[in-house]
């Protein structure tokens, strides 16, 4: 075992603080990260503020690493010292359930996340991403294409494969009508993957100061969901959309938009229980369901495509010592697009 430095919260009310924690020496199987950067996910806040009720404490947040390899294990074939590699939400899977041989880790009943999971090596609880080390499986590091800005890369191992692994599953191509709900963190790598899928893309955001963003981003035509006349124009159009909005909010308004057959798909997971009125699934057999992150295979995957496109994520780069102050202007809808920690400023 070896101490690495970290941000933790005590409690759901306190403040992310400074402290050391314990991380394993790699196994045969591990490979050894520097964090060089972690993105900041609204999930980090659902989390620290105990709004699923099931956080553990202390808790470090953080499942957007990026960094590169410190040390491999001997058994270890991908990676070695100096190479760039990235973490996602998950570190570990049983490797033989029906879910892990579909490559659906994140769906495995053993799986372990990046943070707050039953650490199998040391007991306790999985520490995350907002540290300068971290020691991973092999199979759950992913690589990152040489071309990508390494900061802008981080958040694409949630926020990426989170909104890229719905639309591929839907069809999100050349032809379709694609809505995004919530121009955030996963709403503009949403934005970004369904433009470069070459579909026509409606962005619908409460927030009227990021029209020009949303276009530049690549959407079609940008929605202000307030303004019941412009959703009233799209009514029963869309073929799909993603919703990613981390607050309570009328969903009604959105499936009401959908043509016969389509679908929405939640990504966000607010607090409380959103209300589903059933005529508007019931008229046009329209669907909703969710998804959740992706398999390790699909994540390289879309970093591979976000190699050959030149797909990042549109950050803005603060210290660890500002994340308290990051989270109250997450919760503002104050981030263009995500925050991501340059993690030199822990080891300052
Ligand atoms: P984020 O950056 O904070 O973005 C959320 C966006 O939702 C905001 O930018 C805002 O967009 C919109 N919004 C916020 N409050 C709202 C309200 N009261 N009413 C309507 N819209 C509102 O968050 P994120 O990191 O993208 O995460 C979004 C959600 O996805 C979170 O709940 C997170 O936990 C979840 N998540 C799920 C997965 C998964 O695997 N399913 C993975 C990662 C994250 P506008 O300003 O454009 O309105
Ligand atoms: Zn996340």
């Amino acid at each position: 075992m070896y101490n690495a430095k970290a941000y933790s919260a005590a409690s759901a009310t306190s403040s992310l603080a400074p402290t050391a924690i314990a991380r394993r020496d790699p196994t045969e199987q591990d490979v050894q990260i520097e964090i060089l950067f972690c993105g900041i996910c609204h999930s980090d806040l659902h989390h620290v503020r105990n709004e699923w009720g099931n956080s553990i404490y202390p808790m470090v947040p953080g499942h957007e690493i990026i960094g590169r390899v410190t040390k491999v294990g001997s058994a270890v074939s991908k990676f070695k010292p100096g190479d760039p590699a990235a973490v996602g939400c998950l570190v570990d899977s049983d490797g033989t359930c029906p879910e892990c041989q579909a490559d659906l880790e994140q769906f495995c009943p053993n799986m372990t996340l990046t943070f707050n999971s039953p650490d199998k090596h040391l007991g306790g609880v999985t520490y995350g991403g907002y540290s300068d080390s971290v020691v991973v499986d092999e199979r759950f590091v992913l690589r990152v294409p040489s071309k990508l800005d390494l900061a802008g890369a981080a958040p694409l191992v949630c926020a990426g494969i989170t909104t890229y692994s719905p639309m591929r599953r839907w069809g999100v191509t050349k032809g379709k009508k694609v809505g995004v709900v919530g121009l955030g963190g996963l709403g503009h790598m949403a934005v970004k993957f369904a433009h470069a899928f070459g579909a026509h893309v409606v962005v619908f955001t409460t927030s009227e100061g990021k029209k020009e963003d949303g276009l530049r981003l690549g959407a079609d035509e940008v929605v202000v969901s307030r303004n019941t006349d412009e959703m009233q124009k799209h009514a029963g159009s869309f073929d799909f959309i993603l919703d990613a909005v981390s607050a309570d909010h009328d969903i009604n308004a959105y499936i009401n938009l959908l043509h016969r057959d389509g679908n929405l798909t939640l990504v966000g997971a607010p607090e409380k229980p959103l209300a589903v009125a059933a005529f508007g699934l019931l008229f046009g057999r329209r669907s909703l369901s969710g998804s959740l992150i992706g398999g390790i295979a699909e994540t390289q995957e879309m970093l591979d495509f976000c190699g050959e496109h030149g797909i990042t994520s549109d950050i803005e780069v603060i210290k660890i010592q500002d994340i308290n102050e990051a989270y109250e202007r997450m919760l503002k809808s104050d981030v263009k697009y995500r925050f991501v920690i340059d993690m030199a400023s822990l080891k300052a």
